[in-house]
């Protein structure tokens, strides 16, 4: 019987599917670090989100190891180079949050366009601000979206039932095929596209993975070419924005407004944190996978996962 050490907690579904497979399971969500390199020396699975961190230390002394699933979408607790110089299987679930996320940016969207959370805020401390939140429609507006992957296409297909003209760009070329299929105006994969999109949106969201190539495109440059009116949304990661530039954009009115889930620090402090206590920022603690549905989707896609990784071993044994 192969054995699953849970070192993070996951949704119950995933665990009953592998109990179900006929895996033997073993919950410690909060193991140590020293604890888990003692322990892992006795399982063929490990499972984690993203607290516990899967070290080239842990992995050399695993010596059973053959898959290591993260119930999640990042890698970064992982080190997969290690993982992969054993031989082990590092597998993860990058479609679990998609509606999730794309959800999260139509509420950011119409929270900064109407000024929900000031009159939430306000309301709750007895004050009337009424006259104060003269908002915005969605309606007819451009929405530009930068990194037409999965949440990407899925919140055009969200904002088109607002009536939004949508503009899309990325960098692989045959996206521009599903644009036209979406109903989508795929602006291109250079530099001028991303130009063309940045000048004419009214509301521009990053999708784009943090990549070397990514690491603050969205800078004192690209800012200083957005519409006064413009609000940029960034549920992707903090470090695809210039935070300080950001901040002095927000603060000199060269763009309206921004709302965040995602900081280069979290949770923020510095300049992350200033940015988020503006008042034309609305900020959300990296809540963008936060859902139940994301999270059962999470663990049970990991245990299919797992599920297959033995039963295509066991094929090539038997074969
Ligand atoms: P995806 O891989 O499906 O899409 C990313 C897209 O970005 C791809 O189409 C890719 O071609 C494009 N891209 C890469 N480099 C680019 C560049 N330099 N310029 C333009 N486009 C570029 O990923 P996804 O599932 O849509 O997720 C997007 C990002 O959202 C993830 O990388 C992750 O960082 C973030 N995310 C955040 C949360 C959250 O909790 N806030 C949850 C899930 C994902």
């Amino acid at each position: 019987m192969k054995k699953v050490l849970v070192a993070d907690p996951i949704h119950p579904d995933g665990i009953k599917m592998l109990r179900d497979a006929g895996f033997e399971i073993v919950e410690e969500p909060d193991i140590s670090y020293e604890e888990l390199k003692e322990k892992i020396k006795e399982f063929n699975v490990l499972i984690v989100r993203s607290r516990t961190k899967v070290t080239r230390e842990i992995i050399e002394v695993a010596e059973k190891l053959s898959i290591i699933a993260r119930a999640g979408v990042g890698l970064d607790n992982i080190d997969v180079k290690a993982a992969q110089e054993k031989n082990i299987t590092v597998v993860n679930a990058p479609e679990a949050p998609t509606h999730s996320v794309a959800e999260l940016v139509i509420g950011l969207m119409i929270a900064a366009s109407r000024g929900i959370s000031r009159g939430d805020a306000a309301l709750k401390e007895g004050k009337w601000i009424k006259k104060e939140l003269l908002g915005k429609e969605l309606n007819g507006k451009i929405l530009g979206i930068i990194g037409f992957g999965r949440i990407g296409q899925e919140i055009a297909k969200l904002a088109l039932a607002f009536n939004m003209k949508v503009l899309a760009y990325d960098v692989i070329e045959k996206l521009a095929k599903k644009a036209e299929e979406l109903g989508v105006e795929f602006v291109g994969t250079t530099r001028e596209a991303l130009n063309k999109l940045l000048k004419e949106s009214d509301v521009i969201t990053l999708h784009v993975p943090l990549l070397p190539a990514t690491r603050h495109m969205i800078g004192k440059e690209e800012l200083s070419m957005m519409k006064k009116n413009a609000l940029l949304i960034n549920t992707s990661r903090g470090g695809i924005i210039d935070e300080e530039a950001l901040y002095e954009a927000l603060r000199q009115g060269k763009i309206a407004a921004a709302a965040l889930d995602v900081f280069e620090n979290e949770p923020p402090n510095g300049i992350s944190l200033k940015l988020a206590q503006l008042p034309n920022v609305v900020a959300t603690p990296h809540i963008g996978a936060s859902t139940e549905e994301a999270q059962r989707r999470a663990a049970t896609i990991i245990a299919q996962k797992i599920i297959n990784h033995f039963s295509s071993k066991e094929e090539q044994y038997s074969n």
